[in-house]
């Protein structure tokens, strides 16, 4: 027998809708990449989103196409998410580090219909627009007034996009399962894969988070999302700040240390999220100044391991440190380390000890570790195996691409994250090793197969790896390892020349270590895991 509820599909429109009529005066305050700071509420943005989306459809975009982002996190960019989910169309984000090539692949993969650019990022898409689609139609997002000399044609603006719209949208009903969100991970070997959200898992993540991190996500609350609208929906804010009624204060570009102190500071953040480089930056700051920005009570910190000393820095200071972990193909939120009621009166070191563990799964999400041969392994904390995922906010695959969605699912229908973890009695995850093989500098995938492929094709090379090595600053840097083919005495800086033409600038590792053999496996493969033990941190000429 059924239950006998109503039935309606799960939005995302009305998330802002919602926002609108219970948090009116919820604020989202910007700083532009027109330089000023922009401030705006939750009512306003709603009028604005509905008025963009009427732009949209005026542009011809309908249901299911593709409409492209390449911005800071800024209020346009969060209409943008709105509006074009709203008519049942796709946003699909796109991160400006990834290379030229990559850009041009997914541009191309996901067939974007329209291009909405910042004005920082024109000059990329100056340079990639002859290799994108023919009929990309490409919008500035500014007003008239700073509309910038280009040489692509037709550009469009985004403020004479909404102008003389209607400020109210009887936002269309469809299938929960409708696709409204792309984001391509860059992580791996080949080509970028494309994980597509669905009105139903978005907006179920957004519960999921907001049941679970409620000492962040509560009327009132002022957060600062330094993870970008470019990378996994900047960890899902733009949708559980306007559910929970917490305001958004969004940083533009200018994310070093001074610049956020600065922002937090007067606009009063109590948390802020964002990969753990970002958080280095801001403690070097707040030891310059010798205070804490004002109001500031806490940082979410991941996609990257948050080293002891980091966490331990900014808990000294009186700040919630919540180490979380997710994925891309998880929408990503999978886990989180806010202490139990049980723990919180555990010695200092103690709950450091705790916060360095990747925490307690969220609502929604089920995790296991299994062996090698697929074998369950128990959850008694020191047992590492490979961490296997299932949930409604998982992907079931990637975007138009059955070969790369193959091998990630077992034979139960669970998500291989490509993480070794071990998992404790009382549900604590703990990340142990990686068993994909990628390096993660800066909260950025750095793909060490696609270097080492492009290194061996320099003529001097017979064999080469590259590992992670850990660094202060960006968590992980690449050290590229190099067995010269004989007779050849290739230059250092040759060789990371010949890589700097081919990847971006940051990719290019910072030094090589010449070896007359590489350590093999029983396979024949370069054993990555015995140039780890040989090379655990970056040579000291480096
Ligand atoms: P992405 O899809 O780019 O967000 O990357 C997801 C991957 O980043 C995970 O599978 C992990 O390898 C890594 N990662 C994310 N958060 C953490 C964390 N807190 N600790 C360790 N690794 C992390």
């Amino acid at each position: 027998m059924k239950g006998m509820m109503m039935h309606r599909p799960l939005k995302i429109a009305d998330l802002i809708t919602f926002a609108a009529d219970t948090y009116p005066a919820g604020e989202i305050v910007s700083v532009r990449t027109e330089g000023d700071i922009h401030r705006t509420t939750y009512k306003e943005t709603a009028g604005r989103i509905a008025r963009l989306a009427h732009g949209l459809k005026a542009l011809g975009i309908t249901e299911s196409d593709r409409v492209a982002t390449l911005a800071w996190n800024g209020y346009r960019h969060f209409e943008l998410y709105y509006a074009i989910s709203g008519i049942g169309a796709i946003c699909h984000t796109i991160n400006p580090r990834l290379s030229a090539e990559q850009m041009i692949y997914i541009v191309n993969h996901a067939q974007d219909r329209v291009l909405f650019v910042d004005l920082t990022f024109v000059p990329i898409v100056e340079k990639l627009r002859p290799h994108f689609p023919a009929d990309l139609r490409i919008v500035i997002m500014t007003d008239r007034a700073h509309m910038p000399e280009t040489t692509l044609e037709g550009v469009l603006c985004y403020e004479e996009i909404l102008d003389g719209q209607p400020g109210e949208m009887d936002w269309p009903d469809f299938d929960e399962d409708q696709a409204a969100g792309l984001c391509y991970t860059s992580g791996t070997t080949g080509n970028p894969k494309g994980t597509l959200y669905s009105h139903r898992s978005t907006v179920l993540h957004a519960y999921d988070m907001c049941v679970t991190i409620p000492r962040v996500l509560n009327e009132g609350s002022r957060i600062l999302p330094v993870v970008p609208l470019f990378h996994v929906n900047a960890w899902g804010l733009p949708y559980g700040a306007p559910l929970s009624g917490s305001s958004l204060i969004f940083p533009g570009g200018a994310l070093d240390g001074k610049s956020l102190f600065d922002l937090m500071d007067r606009e009063k953040v109590f948390s802020a999220w964002g990969v753990p480089t970002v958080w280095i930056g801001l403690m070097n700051e707040i030891r310059q100044r010798g205070r804490i920005p004002e109001g500031f009570g806490d940082i979410v910190v991941g996609g990257s391991a948050a080293s002891r000393s980091l966490i331990e820095a900014f808990e000294k200071q009186g700040i919630n440190v919540c180490h979380a972990w997710g994925m891309t193909e998880m929408s990503p939120l999978g886990t989180q380390c806010n202490l139990p009621p049980e723990m919180a009166d555990l010695p200092f070191d103690q709950r450091i000890d705790r916060k360095q563990s990747q925490g307690r799964r969220i609502f929604g999400v089920d995790m296991k570790i299994v062996d090698d041969a697929g074998n369950r392994l128990p959850h008694n904390g020191t047992t590492p195996g490979h961490l296997y995922v299932r949930g409604n906010t998982i992907t079931s695959g990637y975007y138009e691409d059955p070969e790369a969605s193959k091998p990630v699912f077992d034979k139960e229908g669970w998500f291989c994250t490509g993480d070794i973890a071990a998992i404790s009695p009382e549900g604590f995850l703990t990340i142990t090793d990686r068993s994909k093989d990628l390096i993660k500098s800066g909260g950025e995938w750095i793909s060490s197969l696609d270097l080492e492929n492009i290194v061996m094709s320099h003529p001097g090379v017979a064999n080469c790896a590259v590992i992670a090595v850990p660094d202060a600053k960006w968590d992980e840097r690449p050290l590229l390892i190099v067995q010269p083919s004989d007779e050849a005495q290739p230059q250092k800086e040759e060789i990371l020349c010949h890589l700097a033409e081919r990847v971006a600038k940051w990719q290019v590792p910072d030094d090589v270590v010449f070896v007359d053999a590489l350590p093999m496996t029983a396979t024949g493969k370069v054993s990555k895991l015995t140039l780890r033990k040989q090379f655990p941190e970056a040579p000291h000429d480096a």
